[in-house]
Parts: structure tokens; C-alpha cells; sequence
């Protein structure tokens, strides 16, 4: 049977979720709005439904800094290796080695990122239904080459998907 504690340590080794690598942006309930903000979240009211871009900027040194006020979202959120793991259908040293990979895996993506790039912006270039930011990679020549951060952003995604994402459901309800 998993542990609290275990689950809690699984979570600090790991913060996939918090640090942009599974999600670009958290929603947030419309009545944590006020306290989020005032917590220094940084809430895109103009965007339906509301929430903040990840990385998240409350994640420091791949802890949450406000873990005890966190907004429920993110306290009720859950990706597929943890429920996996709490339901005992993974062991601890299991899920630990897949979490050991994908940090790995982040961590190559952002030794290759050329100076003024970040991973929302090679998130964007992926999507390929947004038409301004793949504009903005075709377009203009000068722009830096981010062809070997591209692919290890790919082989990133995929065991993301493989491993964190929720079946059939590739986005999470309160997470895109
Ligand atoms: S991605 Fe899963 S294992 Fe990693 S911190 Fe988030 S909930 Fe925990
Ligand atoms: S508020 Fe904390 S738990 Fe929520 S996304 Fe930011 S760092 Fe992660």
C-alpha cells in the first residue's frame, strides 16, 4: 500500500507538472482568483477559464513556495503515474525510475535551449494549430536554431504521454 509519505516524495523528486514540462497553464476556480493572485500567481484573467502559465512561477528550486495555500487545483491534480502508484499497480522504486527518466529528459531539453528560448515558446512551436507561433518559426531566418531542444522536448512528450498523461484524455481537467 502506497504511503503518504512516499507519494509526497515521489512528488518533490519529480515536479513535471509545476515546471511547464506536462502542462503550459493551470486553471484556477473563480473563487481563488483573489487569494492566488495575492499569493503572487500570476492569473491570465483574459483568458476562459482563468488560470496561470507554467512553469509555474511559485515552483523554486522544484518545490511549490506556497504548497500549504496551493490553489485546489492543483492539490486535487494527480497524473497517471501517481494514481498509478497510490493504487499500487507501480511500486515505489518504479515510479521513481520513471520520474528519474523524465527529469532526465527535461533536463536535456533545457541544456539545449538556445538563449531567449523557453519551453512555452517550444511548446507553441509544436502546436500546430497555433498559427501565429509557427509564423514566428518559420518566418523569420535570424531567429536561433532550436532544432535539438525541439527533439528532446519530443521524446520528452512522448514519455509524458506514455507514463503522466491520463489515457483517452491526453489534456487533464484542470490543466492544459
Ligand atoms: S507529475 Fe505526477 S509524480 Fe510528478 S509531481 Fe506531478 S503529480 Fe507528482
Ligand atoms: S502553485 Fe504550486 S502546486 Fe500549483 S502549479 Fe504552482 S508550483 Fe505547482
Amino acid at each position: 500500500m502506497a504511503s503518504e509519505q512516499e507519494s509526497q516524495s515521489l512528488c518533490l523528486a519529480c515536479g513535471l507538472c509545476c515546471n511547464g514540462a506536462l502542462h503550459g497553464r493551470t486553471i484556477i476556480a473563480d473563487n481563488e482568483i483573489h487569494k492566488a493572485a495575492e499569493l503572487g500567481l500570476e492569473i491570465e484573467l483574459s483568458v476562459i477559464p482563468p488560470g496561470f502559465k507554467q512553469p509555474c512561477v511559485m515552483f523554486v528550486g522544484n518545490c511549490c513556495n506556497i504548497y500549504a495555500q496551493r490553489p485546489t487545483s492543483c492539490q486535487v491534480y494527480r497524473c497517471a503515474l501517481l494514481e498509478k502508484y497510490e493504487a499500487g499497480r507501480v511500486t515505489y522504486e518504479e515510479a521513481m525510475r520513471v520520474v528519474d527518466q523524465g527529469r532526465s529528459m527535461y533536463e536535456a531539453v533545457l541544456d539545449s535551449l538556445p538563449e531567449g528560448i523557453t519551453v512555452a515558446q517550444l511548446r507553441n512551436i509544436l502546436r500546430i494549430d497555433n498559427q501565429k507561433t509557427t509564423d514566428w518559426y518559420h518566418a523569420d531566418e535570424n531567429q536561433p536554431v532550436v532544432t535539438e531542444a525541439l527533439l528532446h522536448f519530443v521524446v520528452l512528450s512522448w514519455h509524458l504521454d506514455r507514463f503522466f498523461r491520463k489515457p483517452n484524455t491526453l489534456q487533464e481537467s484542470n490543466r492544459d
